[in-house]
């Protein structure tokens, strides 16, 4: 028989996440006779459904409510809930995302299994799961063991496995919302845009970073004159972050975002493990430091010993003459 994976589909502003792509890319990883379920909550989706259906789900289940057309935890632990109580699958699969690790706790307490959380793998086999999870900033696989457990639930980190990549015919199917929403005990109110305006570094190709070797805020211009010229985005360390001279969002590292643009320049930053677990993959690494013997210099392709003030600013000009 078949191993059901009921992976939990996630959307903003009338588009799927990439988390839900890489949820269904996994659950077919998973175990080599998978049939994958996606579970689409939300209020007006059916063509997001469609969607999912032709890019990795076997199978779609809607519910939909106004109850259900912002994330509100009650709403969807509720929905999730009932959805299993139906579905019976053999594994749960939810993104390590901020609507995660709100719900999937929720939704595994309601079934009282265990929740393997922010894994980057999972093999499924017999009602049992091996899930790799990193540990140490990254420095160890932490392997957990699930055995014998109806369903088997785990939260997969953003940007750890590959999507879906294929091509499926999948059903689309609806479910009647069995939520009272008299009886929700919590509710959406609204969503405040942060001060940077929504910045997501997790997807940038090109970040340009400054950190406490730019000795000031107003001097992050030149840091943020050659992410312009690059067509990147600009990063910091959390010296920067926690002085206030850039919003939290800028801040890349364990307690901050994990990155791995294709090209990521390095300016002021000494390199810090909990700065370089959090950009050590990116595809090409460019240090700029005063310091010879900085640690930043152990990860970089190209290290540059000298003052970032007129390093950087020369880049700048070489960026917009080989642009023009
Ligand atoms: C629990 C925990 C979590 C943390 N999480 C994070 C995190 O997510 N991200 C993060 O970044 N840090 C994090 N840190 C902090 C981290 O340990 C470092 O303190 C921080 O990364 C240092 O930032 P920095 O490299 O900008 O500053 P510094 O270490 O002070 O380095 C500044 C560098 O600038 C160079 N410099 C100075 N002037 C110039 C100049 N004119 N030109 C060129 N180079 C110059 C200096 O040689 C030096 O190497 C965390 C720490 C803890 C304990």
């Amino acid at each position: 028989m078949a191993t059901k994976i009921l992976i939990l589909a996630e959307h903003s502003s009338g588009a799927l996440k990439d988390i839900s792509f890489e949820l269904l890319g996994e659950a077919h990883r998973a175990s080599a006779d998978a049939h994958v379920v996606a579970l689409l909550l939300g209020n007006g989706v059916s063509e997001l459904a469609a969607e999912l259906a032709k890019k990795g789900a076997s199978e779609v289940i809607v519910v939909e409510s106004p109850a259900l057309e912002n994330y509100s935890s009650d709403a969807y632990r509720h929905e999730i809930l009932a959805a299993i109580a139906s579905e019976d699958p053999d594994a749960v699969l939810i993104g390590n995302t901020p609507n995660g690790w709100d719900v999937a706790p929720l939704v595994a307490a309601g079934l009282m299994v265990p929740l393997a959380s922010g894994c980057a793998r999972i093999a499924i086999a017999d009602g049992s799961a091996k899930c790799a999870r990193k540990a140490f900033n990254g420095k160890f696989v932490h392997h957990v063991e699930i055995v014998d457990q109806r369903p088997i639930m785990a939260t997969m980190d953003k940007g750890a496995a590959a999507p879906f990549d294929g091509e499926t015919d999948g059903s689309v199917r609806t479910l009647e919302p069995t939520l009272d929403p008299g009886k929700l005990k919590s509710r959406f109110v609204e969503t405040k845009k942060s001060e940077s305006g929504g910045l997501d570094l997790s997807q940038a190709s090109v970040i340009v970073s400054g950190g406490r070797g730019v000795g000031a805020p107003e001097k992050l211009d030149v840091i943020r004159e050659l992410a312009d010229a690059l067509g990147g985005q600009l990063g910091a360390s959390r010296a920067v972050t926690d002085a206030g001279w850039l919003p939290h969002e800028h801040q890349i590292g364990s307690s901050g975002v994990t990155v791995s643009p294709k090209l990521y320049v390095a300016c002021g930053i000494s390199g810090a493990i909990q700065h370089v677990v959090g950009m050590k993959s990116s595809g090409y690494i460019v240090a700029i430091n005063k310091d010879p013997d900085a640690p930043i210099f152990g990860i970089a392709d190209v290290g540059v010993v000298g003052d970032l003030f007129e390093i950087v600013p020369a880049l700048t000009k070489q960026a917009k003459e080989a642009k023009g």
